[in-house]
């Protein structure tokens, strides 16, 4: 015998209302829709790029620094379970 299943929730349509309120959403301008003014942001140094070396198990390339060593065998991050 199954167990009787009772959603916790239900969808819903949404009515006419929220359809109006999405369309004059989607058709105002954007500057009424947003600030738009210079900032200033700082940009992250580039990515240091090394070459992949494949993982000892699932052979994957893996970034040689994020290769984890586990009893002489280096490992990806899932092989190592991390
Ligand atoms: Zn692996």
């Amino acid at each position: 015998m199954q167990d009787k299943v009772t959603p916790t929730a239900r969808y819903s349509a949404p009515d006419a209302d929220e359809f109006v309120e999405a369309r004059e959403l989607l058709e105002k301008p954007l500057d009424k829709l947003f600030t738009v003014k210079p900032v200033r942001v700082s940009v992250p140094e580039k990515a240091v790029i090394e070459p992949s070396v494949a993982c000892d198990q699932c052979r994957e390339p893996t970034m040689r620094s994020r290769l984890i060593e586990i009893n002489g065998r280096h490992l990806c991050r899932d092989c190592a379970g991390l």
